[in-house]
């Protein structure tokens, strides 16, 4: 226990003061507490005298042994309304109790209770009760903190860190998009609700089901759908809960979700990030991690130890099945592998109406419109979108979310939160020329994707931003399509270098240049776009510890290394050469678009074109 004095004593401290505060209040009811309206007002004795001699004074209650009154009066100072006032009374005033016989006044004697006596007793037990509570808390405290020192006292006890939902409430409706793990899931709720539809004919119920599919595409919530369709309880866990410091602790956790699910069956288990506890055993660096197998172990005996029929169904979700030991994937434990996929155009659509059901989304804005917008969104993208615009709407003020609000949306999820814009300077001149530069190549060729707009307004990390519609979902992406992107990313730099000067060059292309290089080299080395062939190169060998371009033993030759190299830097020079003589031809309409640029720091994709179109013709676009 590494608990320092000082932490223990800085937090230790303010209880004190408040379990003193709150003890001196336990001692202290000695006035009425049955009258709700003690007085709050106060009055001297003397001027209590006053009252007294004026006829003012209607009523006296004596506490606390004579040593305080609550009297109720009325008189012009207080606004001639019954009052009760508070006085304090010296120690010995006897004449006061014949006075207060003589003017016929309604006068009350309350004796000390005895209860007080009992509280003043409680008081001094609560005091260093209170303090005693306090410490153990702020011991519990530091021990639920994860990696806290306290954490060795709860060694070899697991804490309930999984979750249970009785009724989640998820429904299939809720889920959209994934239909064909949605459809494999209608049969599993089956299972859980007719189950002797399947062992009256001797089948066995699927223990265990692996969804397979990249964060946001919807696996929790379609677990969660199964529960709540089947009307049983949902309990989940994340499997890098699993991994302790401590070694046991990770598999009496398995233990112990385990034996709750039986007493809860028929029940859904979910483990998320299974991938954390269930890689590939025995091939660590440094050999195998202790505790990670025997977790896995345990949680292979568990599913072993159930027979089918028990009704547990353990959902599994991971984003890398590949790396998941073999162990876990032999019949009878995650036999059933769904993946879940990052929905399409259509997924995207129906998942917009699923979120849209309960926001006011403006009648003129159809939702085609945004899911045209928004390839490679997950469900979770598309959900967070709606909620960002329909914050932007109430922020405005308005009614419903209307299509601007979704464009800000978008374009705050995809590249961050809007920043700024600069003052004019040279370094907003060379900014705009860099986005134009993107901006007129993109416009130019034939196989770009077309310009949406041109902002000098900073978002996230970029200081200015050139957006292109993308093109529906291609699966299939030509040779002269990748080369039209590489020559669009490579227009920023391009443009940079013919209107300032190879010497004036900036850093802001660093992003850009990532990008060509990573196509260049997917060209060469994933599709045979290169010299070399039709040729995969990639690293297939996936050591799952290290990264996958880390573990350096390459399935080829140096000599097809250096070929690789050449190819990547070939493509590449061929694309800025080009880009160049498109910067070059057209630096009249670049120079009248800057200008226009700094003066509204944003021109859209249609006024851009029609401001290009005054000069030169732009062709006919492939896609779209
Ligand atoms: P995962 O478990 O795959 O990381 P989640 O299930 O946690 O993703 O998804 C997060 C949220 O995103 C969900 O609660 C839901 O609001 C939304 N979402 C994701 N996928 C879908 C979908 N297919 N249909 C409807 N909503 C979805
Ligand atoms: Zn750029």
């Amino acid at each position: 226990m590494k608990l320092s004095w000082k932490t223990l004593l800085l937090w230790s401290l303010p209880i004190i003061i408040i379990s003193f505060f709150v003890w001196q209040g336990f001692l202290a009811p000695t006035i009425n507490e049955n009258d709700n309206n003690v007085a709050n007002s106060r009055m001297t004795y003397g001027r209590f005298l006053e009252y007294l001699d004026m006829g003012w004074v209607k009523k006296v209650d004596l506490y606390d042994n004579g040593h305080t009154a609550i009297v109720e009066a009325i008189g012009p100072e207080l606004g001639n309304r019954i009052q009760k006032i508070r006085v304090e009374l010296p120690n010995s005033a006897p004449e006061l109790i014949n006075k207060l016989k003589k003017s016929n006044v309604d006068l009350n004697a309350h004796p000390q209770k005895n209860t007080v006596a009992i509280w003043s007793f409680l008081g001094n037990l609560l005091f260093p009760l209170l303090l005693i509570t306090s410490l153990i808390f702020i011991f519990r405290r530091s021990s639920n903190s994860n990696g806290g020192p306290g954490q060795a006292m709860s060694f070899g006890k697991s804490k309930a860190t999984f979750q249970m939902e009785a009724k989640t409430g998820v429904i299939f409706d809720d889920v959209a998009g994934i239909d064909e793990a949605k459809e494999e899931f209608e049969e599993i709720v089956t299972f859980l609700k007719k189950p002797e539809y399947f062992t009256s004919v001797g089948a066995k119920i699927p223990k265990g089901v692996l969804l397979i599919g990249s964060p946001g595409t919807g696996k929790t919530l379609l677990a969660k759908a199964i529960a709540g369709e089947a009307n049983v309880p949902f309990f989940s866990i994340s499997g890098s809960e699993f991994v302790e410091m401590f070694v046991g602790v990770g598999a009496s956790r398995v233990r112990d979700l385990f034996k709750k699910a039986k007493e809860n069956a028929p029940c859904i288990v979910f483990i998320d990030e299974i991938d954390a506890v269930g890689r590939q055993r025995g091939t660590g660096i440094g050999g195998g991690n202790d505790e990670r197998e025997q977790t896995l172990n345990q949680l292979l005996t568990e599913m072993d130890g159930f027979e089918g029929n028990t009704g547990i169904i353990v959902v599994a979700a991971t984003n890398r099945a590949d790396i998941l030991d073999s162990a876990l994937l032999r019949p009878g434990r995650f036999d059933r592998q769904v993946t879940v996929s990052i929905p399409d155009f259509k997924g995207r659509l129906s998942i917009l109406k699923v979120h849209a059901r309960n926001k006011k989304v403006d009648e003129n804005i159809s939702l085609n419109i945004i899911a045209k917008r928004t390839p490679g969104f997950s469900g979770a993208d598309l959900a967070n979108l709606l909620n960002e615009a329909a914050i932007l709407t109430a922020r405005r003020r308005k009614n419903y979310i209307t299509l601007k609000e979704i464009d800000d949306a978008i374009d705050r999820i995809v590249a961050g939160m809007e920043g700024t814009p600069l003052i004019d300077s040279k370094s907003k001149r060379l900014i705009a020329y860099h986005e134009v530069g993107h901006a007129i190549v993109g416009t130019l060729l034939k196989d770009h994707d077309n310009v949406q707009k041109v902002t000098l307004i900073p978002r996230g990390q970029a200081r200015g931003l050139t957006w292109f519609t993308p093109s529906e979902d291609q699966n299939l992406i030509s040779r002269s399509q990748i080369k039209a992107r590489i020559m669009g990313a490579l227009g920023g730099r391009a443009a940079e270098e013919i209107v300032f000067g190879n010497a004036e060059i900036t850093t802001g292309a660093s992003n850009d240049l990532q990008q060509v290089t990573s196509m260049a080299r997917q060209m060469v080395t994933r599709f045979g776009m290169s010299n070399i062939g039709p040729l995969s190169l990639e690293n297939t060998d996936s050591n799952p510890f290290l990264g996958r371009s880390m573990a350096g033993n390459n399935d080829y030759s140096d000599e097809i290394s250096i070929k690789i190299d050449k190819q990547i830097q070939d493509i590449i020079q061929e694309c800025h050469y080009k880009t160049l003589e498109i910067i070059k031809n057209n630096r009249v309409i670049i120079d009248k678009l800057v200008d226009t640029l700094i003066e509204k720091e944003t021109i859209d994709g249609s006024e851009f074109r029609q401001i290009v179109q005054l000069y030169t013709n732009i062709p006919e676009k492939h896609s779209t």
